[in-house]
């Protein structure tokens, strides 16, 4: 399963974006969420620390919503 992260600094739009370890996209500034299945449950978990978090649209695009 692959570690994800949740980036600190929110993007332009508000939104705290969530990362897989490798993504070209990786934050400098991030909180681990820990080992996920897949982006959903990944992002549940980054929503319990920043109520508006979103797959990153590079490694985690099936939960890339806007
Ligand atoms: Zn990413």
């Amino acid at each position: 399963m692959p570690n994800y992260v949740v980036n600190n600094v929110a993007q332009p739009n508000g939104d705290h974006e969530v990362h897989q370890t490798g993504c070209n996209y990786f934050p400098s500034n991030y909180r681990d969420l820990g080992w996920h299945s897949n982006c959903v449950s990944a992002v549940v978990a980054a929503k319990k620390i920043y109520s508006k978090s979103n797959g990153c649209y590079h490694c985690s695009n099936a939960c890339h919503t806007t």
